[in-house]
């Protein structure tokens, strides 16, 4: 069996052109242009790289992008001042830090700080809980962009074996929460999981988010199992790699996502979803 290759690339560019479509809509029905506000703190490369390329993406599809940067010795008070005024900013309808911040920083009241109305990332622990419940207001990005690419492919959930490979906030428990709402029986593995393969076998959809290259290799997956790798690690030769051996694993799989061009682009794109909704929330209450 050769997987199909789910294009993340070309799903990607699919949901941008509506929300192209529906940045336009909203302008032109309630003269409103939806507003993303990122916050950098310190000097990160691939912070910075993953910022642009935001930035550029709300440029793409006509969202209005404001950036604030300030130097990793920053006072954190700087910062959630910076946050309470774009929570009173009516032209911000979504916030974004961008992690990690400097170790002198408290996370958590960082992402506290931001409005949950605007809190487009879904971190905040009142989003967090919306997502437990089955209310999701903001679905965190990164699964909500599985999520999308699944249902592009018409690939089925309901009674699945489902087995998330990473426990963490913004992957492997969102994840998780999603794929249970959508009635898949669900297994979190973690670092301590013993005998991974044991429950990657069991997988029909295997979703991985690790960070360790070549962690899922193909004796460990079902013969004909979708496979989407989250993963993403650059390897010294500068080459950017998932969490699984993509080429042993085509050979067995159905459907697996590439690293890069796969659940990458997805993510952005449900950063750009999430900010459109939050501004037509924003048209509808007022
Ligand atoms: P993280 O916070 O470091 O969490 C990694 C998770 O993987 C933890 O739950 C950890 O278990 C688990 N884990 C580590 N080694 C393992 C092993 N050998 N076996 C089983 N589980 C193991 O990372 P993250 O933020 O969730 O990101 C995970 C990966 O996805 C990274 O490569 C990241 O770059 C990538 N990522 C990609 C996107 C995208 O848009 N494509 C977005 C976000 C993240 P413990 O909980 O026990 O420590």
């Amino acid at each position: 069996m050769t997987a199909k290759i789910i294009d993340g690339v070309a799903i990607a560019k699919s949901i941008r052109a509506q929300c192209r479509a529906d940045v336009q809509e909203l302008l032109r029905r309630a003269g409103i242009s939806p507003g993303l506000a990122v916050v950098l703190v310190g000097n990160d490369p691939a912070s910075a790289i993953y910022v642009r390329n935001k930035i550029r993406a709300c440029q793409e599809v006509g969202i209005t992008s404001f950036r604030f940067e300030y130097s990793q010795d920053v006072d954190p008070q700087t910062v959630l001042q910076k946050i309470a005024d774009l929570n009173a900013d009516p032209r911000v309808h979504g916030i974004l830090v961008q992690l990690p911040l400097p170790c002198r920083f408290d996370m958590h009241a960082v992402l506290h700080a931001i409005d949950s109305a605007k809190d487009v990332d879904g971190f905040h622990l009142y989003n967090v809980g919306a997502l437990i419940t089955g209310n999701a207001v903001y679905p965190p990005c990164t699964p909500y962009g599985v999520m999308k690419m699944l249902e592009y492919e018409g690939i089925g959930l309901e009674g699945k074996n489902v087995v998330v490979v990473g426990a963490s906030n913004i992957v492997g428990k969102p994840m998780a929460l999603m794929l249970m709402q959508r009635d898949a029986t669900v297994s979190i593995c973690h670092a301590k999981t013993r005998d991974l393969a044991q429950f990657t076998l069991l997988a029909d959809v295997l979703v991985v988010a690790a960070g360790h290259p070549n962690l899922i290799l193909p004796q460990m997956v079902r013969t004909g199992a979708v496979v989407i790798d989250v993963g993403i690690n650059r390897l010294q030769t500068g080459r950017l790699v998932g969490d699984i051996d993509f080429e042993g694993i085509r050979e067995k799989a159905s459907h697996v996502t590439p690293v890069p061009g796969g659940v990458g682009p997805m993510t952005i794109t449900m950063l750009l979803v999430n900010t459109i909704a939050s501004a037509t929330r924003s048209a509808l209450s007022s």
